[in-house]
């Protein structure tokens, strides 16, 4: 027969296809398996009605070959074949689709999941081999026809000779060369990764002959044999039941799939019906990846479509504050784009991530209840998450997040929620007391904690940085006010009359505050009798949105030179012998001395609060002055 020219139209798309569809070239793999599972499933479906098919379910079946020497890769199956009309219409007409055109002519063809759906995948196959053959024997007829193409040029079909019904397609690969390295695809280590990874859970057996080497018996010597091997696991986990799934058998398939040798803390397997059918898998993983608090973390959930791996790392699938959940989504409702990587509309993509959001929530607020322990691991590896997910929203993702949010509570150091910190809190508590520092221990030893405690009032322990930008946005919970231990403002520790007899004394002593503040040359913007101390004589606190701990931050960020400070308080404890001295001197007209007081008291706030000193050396000399 003589060479058939493609469509200009054709030739364009068939180039355009070849060379910018898709990203990697090793989805072709993907592309054929999947054709010929498309051609198994509909000779079964064919075979339902049709007594003169006579396959068992266990011969339909999907062959690799690999040929080295001849540089060819042979995908064989043994389904519904086509004649020589339908490799004319189905390969010879880029972006038809036989398949699609299957489903519409066989109404109840509508529950098998075929695959195929856009007539372009077959046309991958040119993105590695320079010529592709196509035998195949229509299911029910005894004629066989080849159809032969090198590309761009034409295609030419020819009659043939096959023993049995199915379609046997060979790729002969182009010669490596400009990076491209096509020889691997003739590896069967390679073959059986990109089976395994792309067409795992395709319903049919993908067998390939494999050749392997054992030790001869009682010698030392190798043979060589070859076996054939079935690549794929056919049954995807999460298709199976509940029921039969063992917990075993999920943590064996997290640790496999996802290369982590940890346990994972919470196993979810979803199977949502409704509009949007899909399966889920997901994984409370127990470490964080060594990269996850980095830029370089690809987050994501997995994402098949009939048991065809669309995507590797579906990031929409997840909100960004869960992005430590690992695990798929398999759905058979999502509108695939042409190359079948990406995703058409999103619409069934916000309906799973939306039903997804909610279960993960839900989980985590079980888990919190009833899993305390695995609740408390996740928190130390992924809270930071949880808390940036707040913070980033700018509060949107609050109501999601708040009631899983942890401190540690400076009494013992254990964990608090804030709704067992609100339950916690005394009748005569007005705030959820805070405070920042580095650890729980620096900051249960804070001059002003003492005040706190005293009172029998529980302190929650700020140390990560993101957690006063945190309150910041929150600013309340369960109507209760946070309240920073060295924010400024009123602590509500005082009964009225105890405000009103400090009121006075802070009259009393205005000229010796200011005098004092005047010393300190500009550094703080007050000097005060503190509501806070009791048995210390000094501590640092701020006024204004900006706090200690904000500025400390910012100084630790590139562009420090101009980044905001806080406005600094010095507050003085007039219950300490320390503050009758400084009187003593004020009275004495002892300027002199006041100044360099009030430079130490100062330098010691700073300390405590975890500031360096200026100057270090006159600290020190001003101590030793006071020691001899
Ligand atoms: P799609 O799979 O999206 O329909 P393809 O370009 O992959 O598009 O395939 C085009 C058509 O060729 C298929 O719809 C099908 O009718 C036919 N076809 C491809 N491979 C086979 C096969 N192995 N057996 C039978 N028909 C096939
Ligand atoms: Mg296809």
């Amino acid at each position: 027969m003589a060479k058939k020219q493609f469509k200009t139209e054709s030739k364009r798309i068939l180039d355009l296809m070849i060379n910018s569809i898709y990203t990697n070239k090793e989805i072709f793999i993907r592309e054929l398996i999947s054709n010929a599972s498309d051609a198994l499933d509909k000779l079964a479906f064919k075979a339902l009605t049709d007594d003169s098919i006579k396959m068992k379910k266990s011969d339909y079946a999907i062959e690799l070959n690999l040929d080295s020497a001849a540089r060819t890769i042979t995908i064989a199956d043994n389904g519904i074949g086509m004649s020589r009309e339908e490799l004319e219409n189905n390969l010879g007409t880029i972006a038809r689709s036989g398949s699609l055109e299957f489903v519409r002519e066989n109404a109840e063809a509508k529950d098998i999941d075929i695959i195929g759906q856009f007539g372009v995948g077959f046309y991958s196959a040119f993105m590695v081999a320079s010529k592709v053959e196509v035998l195949s024997r229509a299911f029910n007829s005894e004629e066989a026809f080849k159809w032969v193409s090198e590309g761009a040029d034409g295609y030419t079909i020819n009659p043939s000779q096959k023993d049995k019904p199915g379609t046997t397609i060979t790729l002969t690969l182009k010669p490596d060369g400009e990076g491209e390295n096509y020889s691997q695809y003739l590896d069967q280590y390679r073959m059986s990764e990109l089976v395994k990874k792309y067409s795992d859970y395709v319903r049919f057996p993908i067998k390939m002959e494999m050749k392997k080497s054992r030790k001869k018996e009682g010698s030392d010597e190798y043979e060589s044999y070859t076996e054939i091997e079935t690549l794929n696991s056919m049954v995807p986990i999460w298709k199976r039941s509940k029921r039969s799934v063992k917990e075993e058998d999920y943590k064996s398939f997290y640790k496999e799939r996802f290369y982590d040798y940890n346990e994972p803390l919470k196993v979810i397997h979803q199977h949502a019906e409704g509009t949007t059918e899909y399966y889920a898998l997901l994984f409370v993983p127990s470490k964080a990846d060594y990269n996850f608090y980095s830029k370089d973390f690809e987050r994501g959930l997995s994402l098949y479509s009939s048991g065809v791996l669309i995507m590797d790392k579906c990031a929409e699938l997840l909100p960004e504050y869960f992005g430590f959940i690992k695990g798929l989504v398999d759905s058979e409702d999502l509108t695939l784009n042409i190359s079948r990587e990406t995703l058409q509309h999103d619409r069934q993509l916000t309906v799973i991530r939306t039903a997804l959001e909610k279960r993960i929530k839900k989980e985590l607020e079980d888990m919190l209840k009833n899993e305390r322990e695995s609740y408390e691991k996740l928190w130390e590896s992924f809270g930071l998450s949880l808390k940036f997910g707040i913070y980033r929203s700018f509060g949107a993702a609050r109501e999601a997040l708040e009631e899983l949010l942890m401190f540690r509570r400076a009494s013992d150091g254990k964990w608090t929620t804030l709704r067992e910190y609100r339950d916690g809190m005394k009748g005569d508590q007005k705030y959820i007391y805070f405070a920042s520092g580095e650890s729980v221990d620096k900051i249960s030893k804070l001059p002003a904690a003492e005040l706190v405690r005293d009172k029998g009032y529980e302190l929650l322990c700020f140390t990560d940085e993101v957690d006063e930008f945190l309150t910041g946005i929150l600013l309340s919970y369960d109507e209760k006010e946070y309240k920073s231990l060295t924010g400024g403002g009123d602590l509500g520790l005082e009964s009225e009359q105890e405000k009103s007899e400090k009121e006075a004394k802070e009259e009393e002593n205005k000229e010796l505050l200011d005098c004092l503040r005047e010393s300190l040359g500009g550094e703080v913007a007050s000097v005060k009798l503190s509501q806070r101390l009791k048995s210390h004589p000094v501590c640092l606190t701020s006024e204004g949105a900006i706090t200690l701990e904000m500025e400390k931050t910012f100084a630790s960020m590139p562009g420090a030179a101009q980044a905001p400070k806080a406005t600094r308080v010095l507050e003085i404890s007039d219950r300490h012998p320390v503050f009758e001295k400084l009187r003593a001197l004020w009275e004495e007209g002892d300027k002199d001395l006041l100044a360099k007081y009030a430079r130490l008291l100062y330098d010691q706030a700073l300390l405590i609060e975890g500031f360096s000193i200026e100057d270090p050396v006159a600290f020190s000399n001003q101590i030793c002055e006071l020691m001899l």
